[in-house]
């Protein structure tokens, strides 16, 4: 796919013994002009491998291969340093406004491409907000899973039936999935709430817990599928 260089110096080594494993997915809440200055700007240290623009423009900031800086304070399955095991993609979104079409195209052919280049699982194409919910929204509640996972690209849990309502099950699930268990149950529930559910907005209840478990379900059966 076309990519515009657009090179970072903001950007190391992936730590020892690790690989590209994830992809994780953010919004910029700035302008297109004003992200891929930031996201350069050695002064603010931050960057990541990829942003695409409202209208589907790639730009590729920083190689495959290096470390990018993106994910900050981070966990997932036991990992603390996601940096090292993911490539950043940023999209130009406000948080508070639909993703365009064409962004949304552009995204799912870049993840298609990323995913058959180094074998990863659609189920490791996360948000910002999965991996760091305490401190984290993006890409929030406008951005669309489902058109993620009909694509083929991510996993977008969707039940029939309810379950039995409670905190605990949901935070059982909730740290089978790989959510961070030290996480307070109310940012993993809006984190959650913003990938499964984005428009309901009612109490906790047990389509909240069934769609949790669906998702936790869908790592451990991928999980033993690859031990066997
Ligand atoms: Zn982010």
């Amino acid at each position: 796919m076309e990519l515009i260089k657009h090179p970072s110096p903001n950007y190391g080594l992936r730590r020892k013994n690790t690989e590209i494993e994830f992809i994780i997915l953010h919004y910029t809440a700035m302008s297109t002009e004003k992200s891929l200055k930031r996201l350069c700007d050695p002064v603010h240290e931050v960057s990541c491998h990829y942003v695409i623009d409202p209208s589907g423009i790639c730009y590729q900031l920083v190689d495959d291969r290096k470390r990018a800086w993106h994910a900050g304070k981070s966990y997932w399955r036991g990992y603390h340093d996601l940096n090292s095991r993911s490539l950043g993609v940023e999209l130009v979104n406000s948080g508070n406004e639909k993703y365009p079409e064409a962004q949304m195209k552009s995204l799912i052919r870049l993840l298609k491409h990323l995913i058959e280049s180094y074998k990863l699982c659609p189920k490791n194409i996360l948000g910002h907000s999965d991996i760091a919910p305490s401190r984290k929204l993006d890409p929030g509640k406008w951005f669309d899973w489902k058109k993620l996972s009909i694509g083929g690209v991510a996993l977008f849990p969707e039940v029939s039936a309810p379950m039995e309502c409670d905190k605990q099950i949901f935070l059982t699930q909730a740290k089978r999935a790989g959510f961070n268990p030290n996480t307070k149950f109310e940012h993993i529930l809006k984190t959650f709430r913003n990938r499964c559910r984005p428009s309901f907005t009612g109490e906790f209840d047990g389509y909240d817990c069934a769609l949790m478990k669906k998702f936790a379900d869908a790592f451990d059966i991928d999980d033993s599928s690859n031990s066997q």
